[in-house]
């Protein structure tokens, strides 16, 4: 049946007025509702298509409608366990923690729904190491400039944005801020009373900043120094999004806790806190829990993904379309562009202008584009993209900025 084109123009009007009026303005979106996905691409009520560089913010790995993704998902649906509580043992969540102990330094995981529960559990976590150890003054948590952890009260804490804390103090005490990159100011902050040092090896709502090798380094060995606890957020850089299965791989460094989320249940709602046998040992039964976390639906799902993005011909082709889409980007000319930077297919393109307008143009032109900070785009689109769209992205790039 062709839809009505009147009918849906005033039916997405309706729509758009609706949520301005039911939905708490959290967020500002652009004027179009989108109704399904295909590939890299979705399309909105009037059948226009995006080609799609967001992917749900680095979540939608695998891009959409993709058929074994959604076999999994039929074949847990015929269990009937979508959800049981962490009361009782079930298959799904055992097979997929022990897939992500083989696949990375740690021994053990504990699941949660998002991202910012991973990053409050390692907080956690790491105050009762400390704790554990005996130590009693040994609270402290560290984070860096530009960081982004999350939005509830703990892991807000370590995300030193005024734009975001403004009304919400006062947060967790014991927070230290130490610069990102600069090794002596985290020096003047990591001391005897930090319990846990938490990074992004490669930072994304903050710009897509890549942690030098140096830093890392000397922040695992100051950790070391201070019976510390060194903790990845890899919520947005895991999971193969930088051509590895994890972004600290690239390093010579491992941490005691990785935190987990955004793609690993392919869109649907999880996170995960690996950790080390020696975190482990100081949380016992009763100290953690989630009703919903690790249920049958979204760990089997998981496991699917994990086992797709972990395949080192898949990882091989996000580091070469990765490569790919950096270089035609450095060949973009524009004297507003500052600098192409970052790893696979997490890539950030830097203005000396703010980009909102450039990424409303781009949804004119049939672009999903999605800004890091004020002044950069951020480019994390499925990872299952092909040389070809980068083409089709340079080419609506080059025509957008011609207006600018
Ligand atoms: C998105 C993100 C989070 C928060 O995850 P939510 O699922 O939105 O709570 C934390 N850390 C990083 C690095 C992220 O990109």
């Amino acid at each position: 049946m062709i839809p009505d084109i009147q009918q849906t123009v005033t039916r997405t009007e309706q729509l758009i007025q609706d949520e301005h009026d039911v939905i708490l303005q959290t967020y500002k979106r652009p004027p179009f509702v989108l109704v399904h996905g295909q590939g890299v691409h979705v399309f909105d009520s009037t059948g226009k298509s995006y080609l799609d560089w967001v992917a749900g913010i680095a979540v939608n790995a695998l891009g959409y409608g993709d058929k074994d993704v959604q076999a999994v998902i039929n074949q847990q649906l015929a269990t009937g366990l979508i959800h049981t509580s962490n009361l009782y043992h079930t298959v799904p969540h055992v097979e997929l923690a022990k897939l992500l102990t083989e696949k990375s330094f740690a021994d053990r995981v504990f699941f949660t729904n998002s991202g910012t529960e991973a990053n409050e559990g390692a907080i956690k976590f790491a105050r009762k190491v400390a704790y554990e150890k005996g130590y009693h003054d040994k609270t402290e948590l560290v984070s860096f400039s530009n960081a982004f952890h999350g939005r509830t009260m703990g892991s807000l804490s370590l995300t030193p944005k005024e734009k975001y804390q403004t009304g919400f103090k006062p947060l967790l005490p014991a927070i230290r801020g130490a610069v990102f990159n600069d090794i002596e100011s985290a020096r003047a902050v990591i001391n005897a009373n930090t319990a846990g040092v938490l990074i992004e090896p490669i930072q994304g709502e903050g710009g897509i900043n890549v942690a030098t090798p140096e830093f890392l380094a000397e922040l695992r060995a100051l950790c070391d120094e201070h019976d510390a606890l060194l903790i990845f957020d890899e919520i947005q850089c895991g999971m193969g999004r930088t051509g590895t299965l994890w972004a600290h791989e690239a390093y010579d460094v491992k941490p005691d806790i990785m935190t987990l989320a955004k793609p690993l249940a392919g869109g649907l709602p999880i996170g995960a806190i690996l950790v080390t046998n020696e975190v482990a040992s100081a949380i016992q039964v009763g100290n953690h829990g989630s009703t919903f976390a690790g249920n049958p639906f979204v760990t089997s799902v998981a496991k699917h993904v994990l086992e797709r993005l972990s395949a080192p011909e898949f990882l091989a082709h996000v580091r070469e379309v990765g490569g790919y889409l950096q270089e035609k980007l450095k060949s973009l000319t524009h004297p507003d562009i500052v600098e192409v930077r970052g790893r696979g297919l997490m890539v950030g393109l830097e203005f000396k202008r703010e980009v909102d307008p450039i990424i409303q143009a781009g949804y004119e032109h049939g672009l999903l584009m999605v800004n890091a900070g004020t002044h950069v785009i951020r480019f994390v689109p499925p990872l299952i993209i092909e040389k070809h769209h980068v083409d089709t992205l340079y080419d609506k790039l080059t025509l957008i900025l011609e207006t600018f």
